[in-house]
């Protein structure tokens, strides 16, 4: 463990109340005193070493409670169609990609949201047959819940006008019957292949095969990207056999830099009976925190069952547009049973009130038969609840874990598809007045990883075009910080991060203006200038990694 070292000169964030202290003395990669700079030098156990902070400000290292690691470094290392905004855009970039990689044995693209493309449809396997007839093709939506792939790669999975459309999912089709490409939640289990991560109808399949090469890398470039966002701990949102793998191997290797949570896809519930898993496993480092459940499809994409929430989607008619759940409510309810008897905490993906009604019901079941208290149950985005359904999760003590970056960059076109209803997208205010707590995370990649954008967007509810969206639903700026340090710490259960206190882990970032007193409208601009975990440098801006 490294010497002791105080950190004084700058502005101290505690993220607690009371007076600024003047200095931060750490000690074997804790925080062992925090006060006036002499009391810190009068409790060290050697000489300690001096950080000037220089004016900045250190925070807690900031805590993302929803993300997915490897996807991100995918997102990172394939063509970005974020920008797209019509479907030439998307093969053009997709083209200069495939011309920079002659050598990738296929071209990827992440982020193309069809809700701005000029054409207003989703790109085709004929329009990915055009940037190379001879690689594989594959663009993945913004939401990461479905693909788009070309002909060369349905033809070597065989897929065809006879694969039947699974539950949970969708097959876009011509009128012959033969896929145009588009393979949206539990369909994208036909994605991985022979051999590939199944997951069958328990979430969208996005665990592709890779190279362990473009594993490595990928998984790097995510951390990286984490680190440089002042990210220190994260719980990764969906993990099968490949993350596990993957984590696994980077902590035995000693690089696993993030402290991470995994909450395991309900997929592999089965197994986690069969060997025991019947608790929180792990270490301050790496832990299974828990199981995720898919209860409906994806707001962005437009596949989230709606049924009643927005203009022309009748509850009573069965018509949700293009929504879908996962499983059938009876099968949802008794696997969420199921995970609560064995003390296992759940987190499980629901947008719309219907779906969020079916978790609701499980788990008030599953509390009334043991209650558990301390077991925790979330609720992942939580998009559309009703004013009764957030009064309820509050009895029950559901969290819903919500991404304000969503809002900010698609409440438009949410509004423009769903009518008024768009404005109620994660309405934080009501949350925070029933009592729930306030976390807020990314879903990287869906949203870039930068949790005081986040913060930023929660407090505006501000849109791409300045709209303000339910203006009932906005935080306050102290409520919101703590949504991305304390509150993320206390739903992963540690009282360790989160916090700038005696005891807790010297995970601190030093940040180029204060958070808590710079203008609401610069948060997004705060930039990271270093990043500490235990106590170690991990990352300075200019020139990244530290050690
Ligand atoms: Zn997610």
């Amino acid at each position: 463990m490294s010497d002791p070292i105080i950190f004084t000169g700058g502005t101290i964030e505690s993220m607690l109340d009371g007076p600024h202290p003047d200095a931060v003395l750490v000690e074997g990669g804790v925080v062992r005193a925090v006060g006036s700079a002499s009391a810190c030098r009068a409790a060290a156990t050697g000489t300690p070493r001096h950080v000037d902070l220089d004016g900045r400000t250190m925070v807690p290292g900031f805590v993302d409670a929803h993300m997915h690691l490897l996807l991100h470094g995918c997102r990172l290392d394939w063509a970005d169609l974020s920008h797209a905004r019509s479907i030439e855009d998307i093969t053009g970039i997709l083209g200069n990609y495939a011309r920079a990689h002659p050598r990738a044995p296929s071209v990827d693209g992440y982020g193309y949201d069809q809700a701005v493309l000029a054409e207003g449809r989703h790109p085709t396997a004929a329009d990915l047959d055009r940037v190379d007839p001879s690689r594989p093709v594959t663009v993945q939506h913004v939401s990461g819940h479905g693909f788009v792939v070309s002909s060369v790669v349905m033809r070597a999975l065989g897929i065809s006008a006879s694969t039947p459309t699974p539950i949970g999912g969708r097959i876009d089709r011509a009128d012959t019957g033969e896929p145009t490409g588009l393979f949206f939640d539990s369909a994208c289990d036909l994605l991985t292949g022979e051999g590939g991560v199944k997951i069958r109808n328990h979430g969208p399949n996005f665990h592709l095969p890779m190279r362990a090469e473009e594993l490595r890398r990928r998984f790097d470039l995510a951390q990286e990207s984490f680190l440089s966002a002042g990210i220190t701990t994260v719980c990764d949102a969906q993990a099968t056999s490949r993350e596990l793998t993957a984590y696994l191997q980077a902590r035995d290797e000693g690089s696993l830099r993030l402290k991470t949570h995994l909450l395991v896809l309900s997929s592999g519930l089965e197994h986690l009976r069969q060997i025991g898993l019947s608790s929180r496993l792990g270490d301050r480092r790496l832990e299974i925190s828990g199981v995720k459940f898919y209860a409906d499809g994806s707001v962005l994409a437009r596949t989230a069952y709606l049924a009643g929430e927005c203009c022309g989607h009748d509850a009573a008619s069965g018509d949700t547009g293009d929504g879908y759940l996962y499983h059938e409510p009876h099968e949802l309810h008794e696997l969420l049973l199921e995970a609560h008897r064995l003390g296992l905490a759940t987190a499980t993906h629901s947008q719309g009130s219907v779906p969020i009604g079916i978790v609701l019901d499980a788990i008030g079941d599953a509390r009334s038969e043991i209650a558990r208290p301390r077991l925790v149950h979330r609720i992942e985005h939580c998009g559309f609840p009703t004013d009764a359904q957030i009064a309820r999760m509050a009895r029950l003590g559901v969290v819903p874990v919500s991404q304000p970056v969503q809002l900010h960059e698609h409440a438009d076109t949410i509004v423009d598809d769903l009518g008024p209803i768009g404005s109620r997208f994660y309405p934080y205010g009501a949350f925070q007045r029933a009592g729930l707590p306030i976390v807020i995370s990314s879903d990287a990649p869906v949203t870039d990883p930068g949790p005081l954008r986040a913060a930023w967007a929660a407090i505006t509810r501000e849109s791409v075009s300045g709209a303000i969206l339910g203006a009932d639903f906005t935080i306050d700026r102290k409520t919101a910080l703590a949504g991305i340090t304390s509150a993320p710490a206390a739903l992963l259960g540690r009282s360790d991060v989160g916090v700038i206190a005696p005891g807790a882990a010297a995970d601190l970032v030093l940040l180029d203006a204060n958070p808590v007193t710079a203008d609401i409208g610069a948060l997004p601009r705060i930039g990271v200038t270093e990043t500490w975990i235990d106590g170690e440098l991990v990352w300075t801006a200019g020139t990244g990694e530290a050690t």
